[in-house]
């Protein structure tokens, strides 16, 4: 007989954008004349960039003649993809990395919920709240996280993040093995200056913690002195391990290509007090469990480092930030307090007079056709806020301020 891991059964069944997407069905069934527009799911909308699709049409080629053809890759990624992400992502920021600290992965999702696995299940846990689901879920599953009692799992930590601490969360007062931190947030779109986050990095040198760093929304940093990788912090290569992602920052959500950084000069303990090298436990699992992203999708991934691809890839983000401004200036406009949105294209918004997420989510819907994501769907801490993403069309984005300007005014 095989028993089932019952850490699995102890997630909530329900996934936040399925349950979304039921509801907008039934809205859809009962009011079939009207056009919804979603503001709700955080996935892209603009076509790869040409630089992106002249490098995949030719890695194609090359698999379609027997000297370019490439089987089986190197499981940290191929070095051209490597070097070019050490050479444009870190010096300029005076980050000296080895290119054997660079994981390509197939997206940052993976990796985010694999990584724990380097450590034991007895480690504490602690996340910023409301906080992208994948952190915690996964530890649920290896029985990391406890039980669901109120709201929270029982063994992790959560350090709330909301308007009353301008979403700067505080240290925890307990000890925390492992930290999740993701700046430019996903779901609340703000940021932690360099000496916010020298704090944490500074905690985490202290007590002997390892930091997640999820750096998915980076090439979304507008704002000079915030910072776009964990290694900008002095002794961070001590403690922290960084993801990265090409979807957002090149619309690769369908292409899958991304890299995780595990810094050589990061260990964890053994309990007789041995220091182990994580890089090397990670090269490791990685050979076991992973084989290797897409040649096709690393060349692709190479081609926004070129001049043109910088160049392209940068014109889909301020498309994309140009959304989110004018979302933010009308809803500000409106009397809405908006957050966000500013360094991320998320905007993170209170809901009027209180009302609990998922009724806001009802009446908007109702109201004007315009989906959004309830902020409790997050977290705790998320209750009585609504998410709203900045990757949609302009023009669907205008429509949908003028829909919720009409509908607030009434
Ligand atoms: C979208 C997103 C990612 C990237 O996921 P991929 O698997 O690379 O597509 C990672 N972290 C956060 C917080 C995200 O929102």
């Amino acid at each position: 007989m095989a028993l089932v891991n019952e850490y699995f059964l102890r997630l909530s069944n329900n996934y936040l954008f399925a349950d979304i997407a039921k509801k907008v069905k039934a809205f859809q069934i009962s009011h079939p004349k009207q056009r919804v527009i979603s503001l709700g799911i955080g996935d892209v909308t603009q076509p790869l960039c040409p630089a992106v699709i002249e490098a995949m049409h030719k890695a194609v080629d090359e698999m379609a003649v027997k000297a370019t053809f490439r089987g089986y890759g190197p499981e940290r990624g191929y070095d051209f993809l490597r070097e070019a992400i050490v050479k444009n992502d870190f010096l300029p920021r005076g980050i000296h990395l080895d290119p054997n600290e660079i994981f390509i992965n197939d997206g940052a999702k993976s990796d985010t919920g694999n990584i724990q696995e380097l450590v034991r299940w007895d480690n504490s846990v602690g996340v910023t709240d409301p906080i992208y689901p994948v952190y915690i879920d996964s530890n649920v599953m290896i029985g990391r996280a406890g039980k669901m009692e109120n709201g929270k799992w029982s063994n992790v930590t959560y350090f709330p993040c909301t308007a009353e601490n301008n979403f700067v969360p505080s240290l925890p007062d307990q000890r925390v093995d492992m930290i999740y931190l993701c700046y430019p947030n996903n779901p609340t779109g703000t940021v932690l200056s360099k000496d916010e986050l020298r704090k944490w990095v500074n905690y985490a040198i202290r007590n002997d913690a390892i930091i997640f760093y999820d750096a998915a929304y980076e090439a979304y940093i507008q704002e000079d002195d915030i910072p776009h990788s964990i290694y900008e912090i002095k002794g961070a290569r001590k403690v922290a391990i960084e993801f990265h992602s090409y979807s957002k920052t090149a619309g690769f959500t369908g292409v899958r290509c991304g890299y995780t950084v595990v810094p050589k000069e990061l260990t964890a303990v053994t309990l007789s007090g041995e220091r182990v090298e994580l890089n090397h436990l990670w090269d490791r699992r990685q050979c076991t469990k992973f084989n290797g992203t897409s040649y096709i999708s690393q060349r692709a991934a190479e081609a926004i480092y070129t001049p043109e691809g910088k160049k392209q890839i940068k014109e889909t983000i301020d498309y994309y930030m140009g959304n989110a401004k004018i979302m933010h200036d009308e809803l500000t406009r409106m009397g809405f307090k908006v957050y966000g949105g500013v360094n991320a294209p998320y905007l993170w918004v209170k809901t009027p007079n209180n009302v609990p997420s998922w009724k806001f989510f009802e009446q908007l819907l109702y109201g004007t056709a315009v989906v959004c994501t309830p902020g409790v769907g997050f977290g705790p801490s998320g209750e009585g806020y609504f998410r709203l993403t900045a990757f949609g069309d302009r023009d669907d984005c205008k429509e949908a301020m003028r829909r919720i300007a009409g509908w607030v005014s009434m």
